[in-house]
This record gives structure tokens, sequence and C-alpha cells, in this order.
């Protein structure tokens, strides 16, 4: 699929709508669901367009995979979860209902979570 720079999360990047952040670095930006599943529910998303995990995993360069997994664990860290637990989710394409094209890693937790899938 090719990226859409139109999506959502592009125009956050941009500056062109708000979010509410939660940690940045060189090459990621973390902040707040806009519907929270969870009372931690964190999106952590790479700067590059790359429109999924399985994307960003062939095409990312290693600098740029390096800092994303470290905002992941500065995000779950900032948040307070890193001892009582923490969930990463990523969906990928159609099946697993993925609604914005732009790669993104749910970092959930700060209350037992449910089964993951029904
Ligand atoms: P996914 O189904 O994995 O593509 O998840 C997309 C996520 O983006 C959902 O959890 C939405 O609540 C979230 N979302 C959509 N728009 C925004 C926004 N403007 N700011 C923050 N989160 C958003």
């Amino acid at each position: 699929m090719a990226y859409d720079s139109n999506n959502i999360f592009a125009k956050i990047l941009r500056g062109e709508i708000p979010c509410k952040k939660v940690a940045e670095s060189a090459h990621s930006l973390a902040f707040e669901d806009i519907d929270p599943k969870a009372p931690v529910h964190v999106l952590v998303i790479p700067k590059g367009a790359y429109v999924s995990q399985h994307d960003f995993a062939e095409h990312a360069s290693a600098e740029e995979i390096q800092d994303f997994w470290r905002c992941v664990r500065q995000v779950a860290e900032q948040a307070g979860v890193a001892e009582s637990g923490y969930r990463t989710i990523s969906n990928h394409g159609a099946d697993a209902l993925q609604e914005v094209p732009h790669y993104h890693l749910h970092v959930l937790g700060g209350r037992p979570l449910k089964v993951m899938i029904r």
C-alpha cells in the first residue's frame, strides 16, 4: 500500500492538528490516544512515512528502529507502567482493522487488561 500523506497522524506530525504529546525523540513521537481503551493508552509513531509495522520493519533505518523502541520504553517508564505491566499492539492491514495508515504502536496499561483476542 502506498503511503497517504493526508492520514491523520501525518497531519499531527506536520502540526496541522493537535495532539497530547507524551514524548518525542529524533525519529519518533508519542501522544495520547483520542479514544483511550485503558488508563494508559499512548500511540508511538515514527516521524518517517511508513504505512504500518510491516512497512517500517522493511524500510526503516537501524537508527529509526532503535529510536522508536527506546521511545516506547520511555513512554512506559513515564507512564509508570514498567513495573505493573503494559501491552503493545500494532494493527497491520484489513484483517487487523488498522484504521490509520501510518505505523503506530498502542501502549496500553494502568489496570489489569482483559484477554487480548476474542
Ligand atoms: P488502529 O485501529 O490501530 O489504526 O488505531 C488507530 C487509533 O488512532 C485509534 O485507537 C484511535 O482512537 C486513534 N486516533 C484516531 N485519531 C486520533 C487523533 N487525532 N489523536 C489521537 N489518536 C487518534
